[in-house]
């Protein structure tokens, strides 16, 4: 389920839109077209101004889009497995379905998107200069102007060297290649990224106080996503860590409880959910597991249909999908968790369901398994202490924002 609209498939890569992406794009038509444009082309009416807008940010978000499907496209030769962009508040985000694990295959999928970029900005170049000569219409000129522009701003904006940004994947993966420590590299390349958000934000915040009300707000925008991404790019390398080595069976909760698929839903809520106080339970028909049913697919049933509707008519029977093995890797169950978008996932060892697996089992085994004496002697410690403060607080914020998110499974 993607949060968004689907648009088009390209090179295999299913490419959407998230709803904020409306947002930012009459930001950006509103800001070309009583700022940028009437200073690059004046003398024209508001409604022109207007249409350059629109043009260029339709261009502009093309532009971002090629930038993101040569990453994927590059990534999905090397054989990691894109098949979604969602172009979202700022740029645009490619669902990889797990980080490379291979430094150099890293260095080639970050340098794809900045060349991309330069590529477009020449092209850009070669039109505006064709068209001045041809036909010497401003009204193109202007737009292909800003194109250029825009694409060059994209490329310096992405060498930056703060990961998750191209330029901090490409020094990360330099790190990483020189050191063996994937840990260590990121956690450089993302305080360097936050570093800089940090810049950008104390920048914004300089412009709107010199009535620079919307550039300073631009960069306090995408400073603050940045520092959130620089953030949440380092978690994952710690949380890969910390699971390396886990198995799922290590993880996973025993002594499962199974309902039928022929109880009617009043029971299973009687006798179950209110008993149990799980948010999901497997369902088996004939000693077989033949589904999953959550409280969110109860919810989806009206209280008074509750008699006469029965577990198998809206449990998730979609299970040879969600099946996960005991002895898998416990960072297999997350990642399928998170490209499933399940809470949970029934646990199987030898054809026999033998546990279930949730989000709060692989966040407590995380919080475990994080100890600050592993960091002795380290000589990021006090870097980590602060880091450690933030995790919990993270985590704290993790799970109530995993129960908002299991609301919509
Ligand atoms: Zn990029």
């Amino acid at each position: 389920m993607t949060r968004g609209i689907k648009l088009f498939k390209i090179l295999g890569i299913q490419v959407s839109l998230d709803f904020t992406w409306f947002v930012v794009f009459s930001l950006v038509v509103w800001s070309l077209a009583v700022g940028y444009f009437p200073v690059q082309y004046p003398g024209q009416v508001g409604l022109t101004y207007f249409l350059m807008g629109i043009i260029s940010s339709l261009l502009l978000f093309a532009s971002v889009l090629f930038h993101e499907l040569s990453h994927s496209h590059v990534a999905n030769k090397l054989g990691l497995e894109i098949k979604e962009i969602t172009l979202f508040i700022f740029g645009g985000v490619a669902k990889l379905s797990k980080e490379p694990d291979d430094p150099m295959i890293e260095l080639k999928i970050a340098i794809a998107g900045p060349l991309s970029s330069v590529f477009l900005a020449a092209l850009f170049w070669v039109l505006k200069n064709i068209i001045e000569t041809a036909i010497a219409s401003p009204f193109i000129t202007a737009i292909l102007g800003y194109l250029v522009m825009i694409n060059i701003v994209l490329v310096v904006f992405n060498l930056i060297p703060g990961f998750p940004l191209d330029g901090g994947r490409v020094l990360r993966a330099i790190l990483w290649l020189r050191t063996g420590d994937v840990q260590k590299a990121t956690e450089v390349t993302s305080s360097i990224g936050k570093g800089f958000a940090m810049l950008l934000i104390f920048f914004g915040i300089v412009q709107i106080l010199a009535a620079n009300f919307l550039g300073g707000m631009w960069a306090v925008f995408i400073g603050l996503f940045l520092q959130q991404a620089a953030e949440s790019g380092y978690q994952q390398v710690l949380l890969k860590k910390a699971l390396l080595g886990v198995n799922v069976k290590d993880a996973m909760t025993k002594d499962v409880v199974t309902i039928s698929s022929d109880y009617a839903i009043a029971k299973v809520v009687e006798d179950f959910f209110f008993v149990y106080h799980f948010i999901g339970f497997p369902v088996v028909s004939d000693g077989h597991l033949v589904g999953m049913l959550t409280l969110n697919d109860v919810r989806t049933v009206p209280k008074q249909e509750w008699h006469n509707t029965f577990v198998k008519d809206v449990m998730d029977s979609n299970i040879n999908n969600m099946i996960i093995e005991a002895k898998d890797n416990v960072m297999d169950a997350l990642t399928k968790m998170i490209s499933l978008e399940k809470g949970r996932l029934p646990v199987m060892d030898n054809n026999k369901l033998v546990g279930i697996i949730t989000r709060q089992d692989i966040m407590k085994l995380m919080v475990i398994k994080q100890r600050p004496a592993d960091w002795r002697g380290n000589r990021y410690f006090a870097v980590f202490r602060v880091n450690l403060f933030r995790r919990n607080k993270f985590i704290n914020h993790l799970i109530p924002a995993v129960n908002i998110l299991k609301k919509y499974l």
